[in-house]
């Protein structure tokens, strides 16, 4: 019998299982193991931090299909046939990984220690928690320093700012000359100003040297500063998940695998093995790899899904894998967003009405 093995309950896990047609599914056995019962919204993690309203988590017996057992258990290693979880061993024949993303420290000294960073659902209301207290007990705001102008920092200051108003000071700290250098200046610069509206300090050109008990030691034009700081945020970029690190069965570089086309891992003999999301680096026709991100993870997810059938009988899916942008959107807390959609740009209500529809068709796709 054919025993496919599915990691992680996150975008590219879930969106190959949603893919899967009922032949396949009532044809072959599926397992699912996941460290959490519930697939956490990641795109939604700093609403999360900042306590923000919203569908943060979805059960998985809301999600998943008749036929598909779900095992709860953290994996640790993988190797040739078995996944080693902390539960038990898990033997497979065929096997599709989305194990997700772990925070990227560059060899900053200190992040580990003194840096919170954002990785599941839990961990965030932990740290929402930790907020809470830290703010009642304080009889003045409290500093806040986010360390990365990226997205995943900007909507983590975005949120802050909104659900914490005046209770908190906030500054964001960032390397480049600029935030957000994934969407076109005017609409970066835009969010610029919004968040400087909301009191955000936004300290540009200032590289990171350290992280520190109270603060971050910063260089800005060759000077070193010290930042103090309540809280320090670390949102400085991701890696693939440690256990892909932990398993030589994969060659690997940031805990990311190289996956071709049909999503197989670069020079991996076993067949019947995929990488999907965030732990695999996927290069475009230039030969840059993509970012990851959940729209490349689900679309992943769904390519996989859609060709399995051909995979299960050894043979090679007709078509390779495509990625098709459809458009980024960065809320900036529950009243303002950037987007670009192809050529379009988006602000404003406009945006955050787009954003909210996506994680709609999101949630409503997981449930069918
Ligand atoms: C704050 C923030 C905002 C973001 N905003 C956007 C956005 O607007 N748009 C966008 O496209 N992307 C965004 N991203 C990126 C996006 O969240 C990720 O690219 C996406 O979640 C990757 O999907 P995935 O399926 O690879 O992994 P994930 O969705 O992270 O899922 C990983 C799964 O594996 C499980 N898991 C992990 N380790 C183990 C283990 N050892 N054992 C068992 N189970 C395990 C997890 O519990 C989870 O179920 C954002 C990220 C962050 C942090």
């Amino acid at each position: 019998m054919q025993e496919v093995l599915v990691l992680g309950a996150g975008y590219a896990s879930l969106a190959f299982i949603k893919s899967l047609s009922k032949e396949v599914l009532q044809a072959y056995s599926f397992t699912l193991v996941s460290q959490s019962y519930q697939h956490s919204v990641q795109v939604l993690l700093h609403d999360v931090v900042a306590g923000l309203p919203g569908c943060h988590a979805l059960s998985l017996t809301e999600i998943l299909p008749q036929g598909v057992r779900f095992i709860q258990d953290e994996v640790l290693e993988i190797k040739e046939g078995v996944v080693l979880g902390q539960q038990q061993e898990h033997p497979y024949t065929h096997l599709v990984v989305g194990l997700g993303f772990a925070s990227e420290s560059f060899g900053v000294a200190g992040v580990k220690e003194h840096a919170h960073t954002l990785s599941h659902y839990k961990q965030c209301q932990d740290l929402h928690q930790q907020l809470q207290k830290a703010l009642q007990a304080s009889p003045k705001p409290l500093e806040i320093v986010v360390c990365g102008a990226g997205f995943s920092g900007i909507e983590l200051v975005g949120a802050l700012a909104d659900a914490f108003k005046d209770k908190v000071r906030i500054t964001c700290v960032e390397a480049m000359s600029g935030i957000l250098p994934m969407f076109v200046p005017k609409l970066a610069q835009k969010a610029h100003k919004y968040l400087q509206s909301l009191g955000v300090r936004l300290q540009v050109g200032a590289k990171i040297l350290e992280c520190l008990e109270n603060g971050v030691l910063v260089e800005i034009n060759g000077q070193k500063e010290q930042i103090g700081a309540d809280f320090v945020f670390w949102t400085c970029g991701v890696r693939g998940s440690p256990v892909i690190e932990n398993s030589p069965f994969f060659k690997s570089a940031r805990s990311r695998v190289e996956v071709n086309g049909f999503l197989e891992p670069v020079g991996l003999e076993k067949r019947g093995v995929f990488v999907l999301g965030d732990c695999a680096l996927l290069k475009d026709a230039q030969n840059r790899p993509y970012p990851p991100t959940a729209q490349l993870a689900s679309q992943m997810g769904a390519y996989l899904g859609a060709h399995f059938k051909s995979v299960l009988v050894n043979k090679p899916p007709k078509n390779s894998f495509i990625y098709k942008p459809k458009g980024t959107i960065c809320s900036l807390g529950t009243h303002y967003a950037i987007g670009q959609i192809g050529g379009l740009c988006v602000t404003g209500k406009p945006a955050l009405w787009l954003k909210k529809t996506i994680e709609w068709w999101h949630r409503r796709a997981l449930k069918l």
